[in-house]
C-alpha cells in the first residue's frame, strides 16, 4: 500500500440528469436514474472520506449538477471537508440567486461548457433551444461576482472551424482559462464517432490556431488543448495512470478509476455506500487491475515511454481491440494501429445528421 500514491482529484457525478442532450456526452449509455442518486448526507460523508484519503480538488459534475436542489449544501459540505470545489456546469438551471447561494457556500471555481460560438450551432449541438443565450447571461453573472471561470469547449467536426471565435469569446467573458478538448470517443461520443470525428486538415489548423493564440495571450488567458488522439502517434496518459492520481464517483456511489471505466464489464466496481473509499482505492480489485506496469503486454513492457503514457487508455483498448489489457491502438507501435487508421477514413464521411442525442434519465 505504501507505494500506491494518494489521489489528488475526485470527480463527483452528482446526477446523470441534464437538460442538454450533447451527442458527445461522456456519461455512460446506461445512466443512473434520479431515484438511485445518493442523498446529501452520504455525499457529505464521501467528501470527508476523500479529504482524509488525500484528495485536494473536488470537481462537481454530472449530467448537470445544478439539477440537484441541494447543490449549495453539497458545496458547503465539500468546503467543510477542506476541499477546493470546482463546479462543471452547462449553466442551465443556475440563476443569480443560486449563484449567490453557491458563492456563499464557498464555491471556488466554475467551469462553464459552451457547445458553440453562436446560438444556431450551440443549441443544435446541445439539443436545447435558448441554451446559448442563457449561458451568455450566466457567464456575465459569474464575471460580476468575480468567481474564477474556465470555459470548457468540446470541439469536433461541426464546430472546430469556429475555434478562433471560441478563444475570443473566452477572453470577452472574463475567463482565466479555456479548456479546448477535441472529443474523446467514450460513452455517447463513441456511438456518434463517425459524425464527430474532425478531419486531419481541421486538426492541423486547430493546432496552429492554439499556438498563435498562446503566443498572443501573454498569459492573460491560459489555453489547454487536448487534440483528438486518433491523429496522434502515441496515446494520451489516461488519468495520469490507472488508480494513480484521480477517481470518479457515479451518482449511485459506484467508484471508478475514470468516467468511462464502466465499459470494462469484466471488472467489478465497488460502491462507496458499502465499502470505505480508502479500501476501494488501495485494495479494490478494479483499482489494482491496471495499476503500475506489471500488467502491460509487449510492446509496452519494454518501451521507454511506458512511464510517460502508461500504455494509454484501457477503455479505448477494449473498445477498439476487444482486449482491455492491449496496447492502446492509437500507438504507432500497437499491432492494432490499422484499426484506428481505418476509423479515421470512416470519419471523413460522417455527418451531424447521423447524431444520436443523449437522453436524460428520469
Ligand atoms: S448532455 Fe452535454 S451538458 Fe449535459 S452532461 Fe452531457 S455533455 Fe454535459
Ligand atoms: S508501446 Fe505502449 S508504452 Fe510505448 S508508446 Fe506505445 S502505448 Fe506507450
Amino acid at each position: 500500500m505504501s507505494d500506491i500514491p494518494a489521489p489528488i482529484a475526485m470527480l463527483a457525478e452528482l446526477t446523470h440528469r441534464c437538460p442538454l442532450s450533447c451527442p458527445y456526452c461522456s456519461n455512460p449509455l446506461e445512466m443512473v436514474r434520479g431515484a438511485q442518486e445518493m442523498p446529501t448526507e452520504i455525499w457529505a460523508d464521501v467528501f470527508a472520506q476523500a479529504a482524509r484519503l488525500g484528495v485536494l480538488q473536488l470537481h462537481l459534475s454530472g449530467g448537470e449538477p445544478a439539477a440537484r436542489r441541494d447543490l449549495p449544501e453539497l458545496v458547503a459540505d465539500a468546503r467543510a471537508a477542506g476541499l477546493y470545489v470546482n463546479l462543471i456546469t452547462s449553466g442551465i438551471g443556475l440563476t443569480a440567486a443560486r449563484l449567490d447561494a453557491l458563492e456563499a457556500a464557498g464555491l471556488d471555481h466554475v467551469q462553464l461548457s459552451l457547445q458553440g460560438v453562436r446560438a444556431s450551432t450551440a443549441d443544435r449541438i446541445g439539443g436545447y433551444k435558448g441554451g446559448f443565450d442563457r449561458k451568455m447571461d450566466l457567464a456575465r453573472l459569474i464575471a460580476d461576482r468575480g468567481l474564477a471561470l474556465t470555459i470548457n469547449a468540446v470541439m469536433h467536426r461541426t464546430n472546430l472551424d469556429d475555434l478562433p471565435r471560441m478563444i475570443e469569446m473566452a477572453r470577452d467573458l472574463g475567463a482565466r482559462r479555456i479548456e479546448i478538448a477535441c472529443v474523446q470517443f467514450y460513452g455517447w461520443a463513441l456511438k456518434n464517432r463517425a459524425g464527430l470525428q474532425p478531419s486531419r486538415a481541421q486538426v492541423d489548423q486547430a493546432k496552429a490556431i492554439v499556438a498563435a493564440a498562446r503566443a498572443d495571450s501573454n498569459g492573460r488567458l491560459v489555453i489547454d488543448f487536448v487534440p483528438p488522439d486518433y491523429y496522434a502517434d502515441y496515446p494520451k496518459s489516461c488519468m495520469g495512470g490507472w488508480g494513480s492520481t484521480g477517481l470518479n464517483i457515479a451518482p449511485d456511489g459506484t467508484v471508478l478509476p475514470c468516467h468511462a471505466a464502466q465499459t470494462l464489464e469484466h471488472l467489478e466496481f465497488q460502491n462507496v455506500q458499502q465499502t470505505a473509499l480508502a479500501d476501494i482505492w488501495y485494495r479494490g480489485a478494479a483499482f489494482n487491475a491496471y495499476r503500475g506496469n506489471a500488467w502491460m503486454p509487449e510492446p509496452c513492457q519494454s518501451c521507454p515511454r511506458k512511464a510517460l503514457d502508461h500504455g494509454g487508455c484501457r477503455c479505448q483498448a477494449l473498445a477498439l481491440t476487444g482486449d482491455a489489457a492491449a496496447t492502446d491502438p492509437v500507438c504507432r507501435k500497437s499491432p492494432d494501429r490499422a484499426k484506428v487508421d481505418a476509423l479515421l477514413a470512416e470519419g471523413e464521411t460522417g455527418t451531424d445528421a447521423d447524431w444520436v442525442y443523449r437522453m436524460s434519465p428520469v
